[in-house]
């Protein structure tokens, strides 16, 4: 055992492992894959995986925007002293745009309302304030109809203090076996783009595609390809396999922190949902709900390269497992939540489909009580 790891199962009773090696890697492996610019989708806390860290590899990888669905998470990656291209791909409050624009954080716009306030917001910074204009192709969210999109670019080439520095849209069904609805997509997205062309308007970055876009239709790849869940190693949906050399970063991992003989018939955590049957051996484990380990029936963990039960109720802050398989198992074992022990291992995907949900969802669930560890 290393000492940095000796040092975390000191430190914390339950903690998530990132191998940045794994991010440079699926970052390289996209742009020999498909020889497109890349933007590291970094939201949401780089999917529960730590913006900063990720935002560093990918650029490090070759990567040359990150995207973000938030400003807070803009101005973190800025007050962090990271120098590539920021864009803002979700929706900006009016009160934080002149900040963003003097941050030099590109913003997305749909309305000639945005294109007004970004001009008033950026006169007075002292700098141009980068727009990328959205189009609604089909994804129903955020974005101009495409029949407005070419008026409000218009308005933006109008506006002494912007630049319009973008296009883009976004898929809903890219990770669909069929493809047909990306493609009718994409026609839409083609016939905007054709439409600014002859007016004379040519956005520096056009961009389209999602992981799995980028992954099966070369056609949506324009000037970059916006990569999130691939990135990460993890799967878009349940039906899209990632090709072999994509690797999952994350571990999560925690501690055994008892272990008890209990005798037949004793309950075990609220509501004694489970009694021992016979005597049996009952370890306890530092990971709960509050750390977005789920709170419903059918957990398992790895242990001593074993998988086990979790029995009874999770609590806030730790389970219950079942050890009469593993008569070596002690305090202060390190239990994987999410990851490899010996020749076992339990995916992101596996528990997304426990918990009946994507593994976005399981990563981004891991809460920000659960410190994040790197390995480079
Ligand atoms: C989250 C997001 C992405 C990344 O999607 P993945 O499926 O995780 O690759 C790309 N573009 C936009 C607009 C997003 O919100």
């Amino acid at each position: 055992m290393g000492r940095q790891e000796t040092q975390t199962k000191e430190m914390h009773a339950t903690w998530v492992e990132i191998n940045l090696d794994a991010i440079r890697h699926n970052v390289e492996a996209t742009r020999k894959r498909t020889g497109a610019q890349v933007m590291a989708v970094v939201k949401a806390n780089g999917y529960g995986h730590g913006s900063v860290a990720i935002a560093r590899s990918a650029i490090q990888a070759g990567a040359v925007w990150c995207g973000v669905a938030r400003p807070e998470e803009a101005l973190e990656l800025r007050n962090d002293g990271l120098a590539a291209p920021i864009l803002m791909l979700g929706h900006t409050p009016t009160g934080l745009m002149r900040e963003l624009i003097s941050k030099d954080v590109s913003i997305a716009v749909w309305t000639s309302q945005h294109v007004s306030m970004a001009e008033n917001a950026a006169a007075g910074t002292g700098r141009v304030g980068r727009l990328h204009l959205k189009v609604d192709t089909g994804m129903g969210r955020l974005g101009a109809e495409p029949e407005e999109a070419l008026t409000i670019a218009r308005l933006i080439g109008g506006c002494r203090h912007l630049d319009f520095e973008g296009l883009f849209t976004h898929f809903a069904r890219a990770d669909d076996a069929d493809l047909s609805p990306t493609e009718r997509q994409l026609d839409c997205f083609e016939r905007v783009l054709s439409a600014f062309e002859g007016a004379g308007l040519h956005p520096r970055w056009v961009h389209a595609a999602n992981s799995a876009a980028t992954l099966t239709l070369r056609r949506s790849h324009f000037d970059m390809v916006r990569l999130g869940i691939a990135m990460y190693g993890l799967r878009p949906s349940h039906e899209f396999a990632l090709p072999d050399e994509y690797r999952p970063a994350l571990s999560w991992k925690a501690l055994l922190t008892r272990v008890v003989i209990l005798q037949a018939g004793r309950g075990v955590s609220y509501g004694h949902t489970y009694t021992t049957h016979k005597t049996e051996r009952i370890g306890t484990v530092s990971v709960g709900y509050a750390d977005g380990f789920r709170r419903q029936g059918g957990n398992q963990v790895l242990i001593g390269g074993r998988r086990v039960s979790v029995v009874g109720r999770v609590c806030m802050d730790q389970v219950m497992v079942q050890l009469d398989e593993i008569p070596d198992a002690h305090v202060g074992d390190e239990v994987v939540l999410l990851g490899v022990q010996g020749q076992e291992r339990i995916s992101a995907e596996e528990i997304a489909k426990r918990w009946g949900t994507i593994c976005h969802e399981v990563t981004c669930g891991i809460s920000a009580r659960v410190p994040r560890c790197y390995s480079l």
